[in-house]
């Protein structure tokens, strides 16, 4: 066995193909003989084709996740050594590492079945998974990609094949068609049910997610059914009225949920009740779809009837879909307490991912505190615009009394939006306007106390 002590001279390989696998390339051992890392070298921009085909591996599909990741900018380093990161990235399969259980402590993954009559006895999802690599992209070679190999086989900790279609341990009825639903798709599933999206678009979705590990078929797709709409009927039995006094019950579920609540403050004399959740799937798809990308604040998504207001965090995935990434339930809308949630939750994406950065925010609401978004998430914010017509809209039709006016003004409201965004200076444009309709002051008066000071 060959160890070498450098990277300096490994080759960096381009294997052919739109995407490739640990198989397709051949790895080093680096390091000394006590201590020594599979590698390989493989250019930076194909490092993306690498995992799709680490995902699509036949024997164990899967999907990987960020698991930590860090960043060093350029020029920040006197010295360095050939294997210094610019950036690096812990990438595990998404069938591990760990399985939670209610409270966040780790459960076993379960190595025989259960002796019980019931088939969800057999755990489907997180399966203590240790799979993981690490990606470098070289602080002295910027172009290249470092891959540490740390553990390839997809085994437990106990050195059990843990998923896939080669898992002894998937017995019971049935068990061979049914795949494990991995964490990732499990989650999103849940999370559509929690909206209220109908069974139907549900389920949709979720076959469209396991066809990936076992084609599809007639079986196949009613298993999928079954459990989806089991799924539901758990959730919809479940109470989160844990306790009589719905404070106590709060602080209890808060209690038995901490992996998912990014923040909490408990109502007191000083502070308002503010409850912000993101379950680690969302914070994955947060992490993955808005990076360089839009997210969008909600403040009506989905449901109405609750008591407090449910701001909902949405970002869109390739085929801009809105998928909800942490909610805020809260009645505050002070700056103060604003920038107190939306500090906790860019900070926990940061810290699984530094280079994390949103291109601008998107929001409906004219009484958002815009300051926090500026400063947190430093970008741009952004206005979804057919709701803050519709606003106008209506405000318009309340405020002026004539027809014809309140025609004219929508339009050359329209047009000035259209105008800001060419670039031209929204104060002059503004100023036209309410020149131009000076006798229409109640409009004019909440047109420049609502949105003026948002358009700075
Ligand atoms: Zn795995």
């Amino acid at each position: 066995m060959e160890i070498v002590e450098s990277i300096l001279n490994l080759p960096v390989q381009d294997p052919p193909g739109e995407d490739f696998s640990a198989s397709d390339l051949s790895w080093t051992k680096v390091g000394n003989v006590e201590r020594y890392d599979d590698v390989a070298l493989i250019l930076y921009d194909r490092v993306d084709a690498f995992i799709i085909g680490e995902c699509c591996n036949v024997e164990f599909p899967t999907r990987f996740h960020i698991e930590r990741g860090r960043k060093r900018s350029r020029g920040s380093l006197k010295d360095y050594k050939h294997d210094d990161y610019l950036e690096y990235r812990l990438y595990w399969c998404s069938f591990g590492p760990e399985n939670y259980g209610e409270g966040g402590d780790i459960l076993p993954s379960r190595r025989y079945r259960l002796n019980t009559r019931n088939r969800a006895a057999r755990p489907q999802s997180m399966r203590g998974c240790t799979c993981h690599f690490i990606v470098k992209r070289l602080y002295n070679r910027p172009s290249l990609a470092l891959i540490i190999y740390n553990n390839r086989r997809h085994v437990n900790k106990s050195g059990s094949l843990c998923h896939g279609p080669l898992d002894r341990d998937a017995i019971g009825p049935g068990a061979k068609k049914i795949p494990y639903v991995c964490n990732e798709i499990q989650q999103q599933t849940m999370s559509m049910i929690y909206l209220g999206i109908p069974e139907k678009n549900v389920l949709e979705k979720h076959i469209e997610g396991i066809q990936r590990y076992c084609g599809s078929d007639a079986k196949v797709n009613s298993l999928a059914a079954q459990y989806v709409h089991k799924l539901g009927m758990i959730i919809k039995r479940s109470t989160h009225e844990l306790d009589l006094d719905d404070q106590a019950s709060i602080r209890l579920w808060v209690e038995r949920n901490k992996k998912s609540i990014f923040f909490y403050q408990d109502t007191s004399e000083h502070d308002p009740f503010i409850l912000g959740i993101q379950t680690d799937w969302q914070l994955q798809q947060m992490i993955r779809f808005g990076h360089r990308s839009l997210i969008a604040v909600d403040s009506t998504f989905g449901i109405k009837k609750l008591k407090y207001p449910l701001c909902t965090l949405l970002v869109f995935d390739s085929r801009q879909h809105a998928l909800p990434v942490a909610w805020v339930v809260t009645r505050t809308i002070a700056k103060p307490d604003v920038s107190k949630w939306m500090k906790a939750l860019h900070d926990r994406v940061r810290a699984v991912d530094p280079t994390w950065k949103v291109n601008g925010v998107l929001i409906d609401d004219a009484a958002a505190e815009i300051d926090p978004i500026r400063e947190i998430f430093s970008c741009p914010v952004l206005f979804s615009l057919w709701r803050i017509r519709r606003s106008w809209l209506r405000n318009i039709i309340k405020k002026c009394s004539n027809v014809e006016v309140q025609r004219e003004i929508f339009k050359r409201l329209g047009e000035t939006v259209y105008s800001i965004w060419d670039g031209s200076d929204p104060f002059v444009a503004l100023e036209e306007l309410s020149q131009d309709f000076v006798d229409q002051t109640a409009f004019l008066q909440y047109f420049k106390a609502t949105w003026v000071p948002k358009f700075g």
